[in-house]
Formats: C-alpha cells, sequence, structure tokens
C-alpha cells in the first residue's frame, strides 16, 4: 500500500520541503483508516517508513495508521520501539491515537524524556474501533544517511497500561495523579496527625510546677451550701488568690461515685438547678481549687488542690 511518488518536479519539491518547513511538511502516509491494519493487544506490527530516492522511486512516508478494538474498557500503553535517537538525545517518532470521529484520545505520544520513550496512553471503551498512527519525520540531517536518503523501521506494541503515581500526601488527604495520563484520584486521610509543638518542654515543666505550687496548699474555707428555693442549690466560699478557677460536685452519694453535677467554674459563688436535683431529697456539695498552665501543643491543663476535707450536706427545698 506504500505510497509512490515519481517526477523529478514532485521530488525537488519534496526536498525543499523537508528541509526548510520542517515539522510542518506532511506527505500522504503508507495507508489510511480506511486500508488500516489491525492490531491485536500485546501484538507487535513493524513498519519500514522511507524518505529520499531509492532506486527510481522517491518516497516520503510519514507514517502509517492501526486500527485496534478495545478488548475491555481501560487504558492502554500504545508504545513504538526502535526510533533512531537524534544528535540531542530526543526522538522524532510520534504515536497517536483517535477515535472514529479523528478526535485524538491519547495523552502522550511524543519522546518523553523522563521515560526515554515514545509512547501514547489512552482510554479505551470496549468494542470500539481506534486509529493508531505511527509516525517519523527525519527532519534533523543527522538523521539522514550519507546517500542522503533515510529509512526508518518502527514496531508498535500495545499494552495494559498500568498508572504510574505522583503521590502528595496532605494532613487531610492523599492525592494520586498518573504521569502519563489524565487519571487520578484521592484519598481523605483518617488518622489526625500529632497537632504540632509549639512550646519547649522545659517552658511547660516551669508553668506546670508553678501551676502545682499555686493550688498544692489551697484550701477552700467558708464553704456555704444551702437550698434556698425549688431544686436549688446555692453554694458559695471564699476566694482563693493564686487559683485560676474552682471544680464543683454535687452528688448523693458521700463518698462521690457518682456525680450529679460536675463544673468548672470561674466564679465563687453558684445556683445550682439541673433535672438530676429533685426536691426534697439530701445531696452532697464538695469545691476544689485548680491552677491552669500550658501544654507542649498550647492546650490549658488543669493542676488541682484538695477537695474540701468534709463534704456539705443539704436537703433541696
Ligand atoms: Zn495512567
Amino acid at each position: 500500500m506504500r505510497r509512490k511518488i515519481i517526477g523529478l518536479f514532485t521530488t525537488l519539491v519534496m526536498i525543499v520541503s523537508v528541509f526548510t518547513t520542517a515539522g510542518t511538511v506532511y506527505a500522504d502516509s503508507v495507508n489510511s483508516v480506511q486500508t488500516a491494519e489491525s492490531i491485536s493487544l500485546n501484538e507487535t506490527r513493524s513498519v519500514t517508513l522511507k524518505y529520499g530516492e531509492f532506486s527510481d522511486d522517491y518516497y516520503f512516508d510519514s507514517g502509517k495508521y492501526y486500527s485496534f478494538v478495545a478488548p475491555y474498557t481501560g487504558y492502554f500503553n500504545f508504545t513504538l520501539t526502535g526510533w533512531k535517537t537524534k544528535a540531542d538525545g530526543t526522538s522524532n517518532a510520534t504515536v497517536e491515537v483517535t477515535d472514529n470521529f479523528g478526535k485524538i484520545v491519547n495523552h502522550g505520544g511524543y519522546y518523553n524524556q523522563y521515560y526515554n520513550d515514545v509512547m501514547s496512553v489512552a482510554e479505551c471503551i470496549k468494542g470500539k474501533t481506534y486509529y493508531v498512527e505511527v509516525g517519523y519525520y527525519p527532519f534533523s540531517t543527522y538523521e539522514y544517511e550519507s546517500s542522503g536518503n533515510a529509512t526508518t523501521t518502527l514496531s508498535l506494541i500495545i499494552t495494559p497500561h498500568t498508572h504510574d503515581f505522583n503521590i502528595d500526601v496532605y494532613s487531610f488527604a492523599t492525592y494520586y495523579d498518573c504521569k502519563r495520563c489524565n487519571y487520578s484520584y484521592s484519598k481523605k486521610t483518617n488518622t489526625i496527625l500529632p497537632a504540632k509543638t509549639t512550646r519547649s518542654a522545659s517552658a511547660v515543666s516551669k508553668d506546670r510546677s508553678s501551676a502545682k505550687n499555686a493550688v498544692k496548699k489551697a484550701k477552700i474555707k467558708n464553704l456555704k451550701v444551702k437550698s434556698k428555693a425549688k431544686k436549688k442549690i446555692t453554694v458559695s466560699w471564699k476566694k482563693i488568690k493564686k487559683a485560676d478557677g474552682y471544680q464543683v460536685q454535687v452528688s448523693k452519694k458521700r463518698n462521690f461515685k457518682k456525680t450529679v453535677y460536675n463544673v468548672h467554674t470561674l466564679k465563687k459563688k453558684l445556683i445550682i438547678q439541673n433535672s438530676n436535683i429533685k426536691r426534697k431529697k439530701i445531696y452532697y456539695v464538695r469545691v476544689r481549687a485548680y491552677a491552669t498552665y500550658k501544654d507542649a501543643f498550647g492546650n490549658v491543663k488543669m493542676e488541682y488542690g484538695n477537695w474540701i476535707n468534709k463534704a456539705k450536706k443539704v436537703k433541696v427545698k
């Protein structure tokens, strides 16, 4: 199916074109999509392309078409081998995949410096026909032989594509992007990364011991517990200068094994009322002081003083 062009005039035009408008001149392909040879998955097909005068014939083979019916829906590699390397180490070989309507469906297809190959990746749909054009344009004089002609044999192989992911890890998600095609996905990160420490261990330990010292000897004095109104408990105590706040608990039991009310407060007087506190029942109330410090992550932590020696008993109105 090789197209032959005979005639001196044509030959001259072609030669001039090759050397003056590199990259823009395309002669006819060896075949067309209508007469394309078929190629299957994992099969290799080779074509020898000629440029210049051979015997009495002049050839300018820009490429060759193959047809491929996808055996399943997925990504495929269309890899070219056998191409010549240019002086700069790259190649002029190309491989392009188009669908029935002539629309390019591939990614890549030119010389890839990172992988040192010429390959297209295309997502193909099961049962659909695709056209693969193998092209080669020896526009570098380096590629011509001493005769002034050039020949190259290119082999095409179609294989299943395995994504080669570029992975970006962030605290909230990990992103996977294929370096060769458009496939990408992301995964949300389930594990919560530890917060960055913002304070030195020595600063934390210094603050913590000063908080400890502040409440170590702090005693709750003048604790008054009364029930002045229905279902309400009024609690007050004497302010402690070094304390940052107070913890107040209310329980039905003297041992406080289970509390019906538990609060941290900055005040020194509270009126307690909640659904757990019933009328005509006996409750116990206890209070202790606390001082705060910041941990390595900057979070507020507490150091507690002792609970008041004797919890106060109250009968709710
Ligand atoms: Zn891919």
